[in-house]
């Protein structure tokens, strides 16, 4: 059995769906991540799963149970963590806690215990009487993931969670999350970045409603046309990395397909890599271009989600690495 299974799930706000046809599988115990630009979709589609509001047609079962007619039964074992704050900041962390235990029902001698539990596993102990608006923004969101962990749920909705997070807080909000994995909760998560899209089991690209793709990063990755050839440039007598003039070099290789820049690397992607790796090399040393190493390189999942937007005639500007 899924965890969540979708048939042409759909959301509409007047002239806008939002969510169009969706038709989405997690599987019980993975962590599955939903990516997409601003407006694609990714709240109005875990609002639904987490019965916040209701679709305007499709279906969807969630632990096995109807969005529509076993909404309570769906409440009692999800935890959600919207992409807008949740938590109260006149109440202190361990108020926060008991607050979200109340609303969950969460009562008995194990309540206290849970509790305690939780503020350690958030590394929030230090501050349990601190006020939750003034802890730092990283320490906020182990927080809200805390109170949505209160009742024990089987499948956590988290949108967006770490999105404005520095990156410390970011990698440590991620180890939390490997540590739910490891005791079989599964994971829904939204996120505008590359790096923790690539830690999910399984990744959907959403996209005006839709969802493009739902697949293991390294399946996402090998739909991408052609090879990549990665080339390392160095500076020149200059002391400059010389990305343009190499960039142009290269690109009037015949055959080459795309050239991309990333930091001091081209990133060239060409219908063989074995035939085009000597032909780039002869190119940049014919125009006097410094390099390190060229060799064959594996796509990033950003660039295998631009070449599918390019697909359905989409340029884009989405993706925050
Ligand atoms: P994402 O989370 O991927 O940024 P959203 O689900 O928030 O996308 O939004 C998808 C689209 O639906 C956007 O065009 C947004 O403006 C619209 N939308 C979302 N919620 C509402 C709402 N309550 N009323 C009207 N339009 C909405
Ligand atoms: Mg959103």
């Amino acid at each position: 059995m899924y965890a969540i299974e979708t048939e042409h799930l759909t959301r509409t706000f007047e002239h806008v769906t939002a969510v169009d046809g969706v038709d989405l599988r997690v599987e019980a115990g993975e962590i599955f991540g939903l990516i997409g630009p601003d407006g694609a979709g990714k709240t109005t589609l875990i609002r639904m799963l987490a019965t916040v509001i209701l679709p305007t047609s499709g279906q969807a079962r969630v632990l096995g149970h109807d969005i529509i007619r076993e909404a309570e039964a769906i409440r009692g074992q999800i935890g959600y963590m919207p992409q807008r704050f949740s938590l109260y900041g006149d109440l202190s962390v361990w108020e926060n806690l008991n607050f979200f235990a109340d609303v969950h029902g969460v009562q008995g001698t194990e309540r206290k215990e849970r509790l305690e539990r939780l503020l350690a596993f958030a590394r929030l102990g230090p501050f349990r009487n601190r006020r939750a608006r003034h802890l730092s923004g990283g320490m906020q969101k182990k927080l809200a993931l805390a109170c949505a962990l209160v009742h024990r749920p089987r499948l956590l909705l988290l949108d967006e969670p770490t999105t404005g997070v520095d990156p410390v807080s970011r990698r440590e909000f991620w180890d939390l999350l490997a540590d739910l994995l490891a005791e079989g909760v599964t994971i829904v998560v939204s996120t505008p970045y590359m790096d923790e899209a690539e830690r999910c089991a399984r990744v959907g690209l959403m996209y005006e409603g839709r969802l493009l793709v739902q697949d293991t990063p390294d399946a996402i990755v090998a739909r991408v046309p052609g090879q990549l050839v990665e080339i390392h440039l160095l500076p020149d007598e200059d002391g400059r990395l010389p990305v343009r003039r190499a960039r142009e070099t290269v690109a009037q290789v015949e055959g080459v397909l795309e050239v991309q820049t990333h930091g001091d690397q081209l990133r060239v992607f060409v219908p063989d890599a074995t035939t085009f790796i000597p032909r780039l090399q002869e190119a940049l040393t014919a125009a006097n271009v410094p390099f390190n190493t060229i060799r064959q390189g594996k796509p990033h999942l950003e660039e295998a989600f631009i070449h599918m937007l390019r697909d359905i005639g989409r340029e884009s500007r989405m993706l925050t690495i």
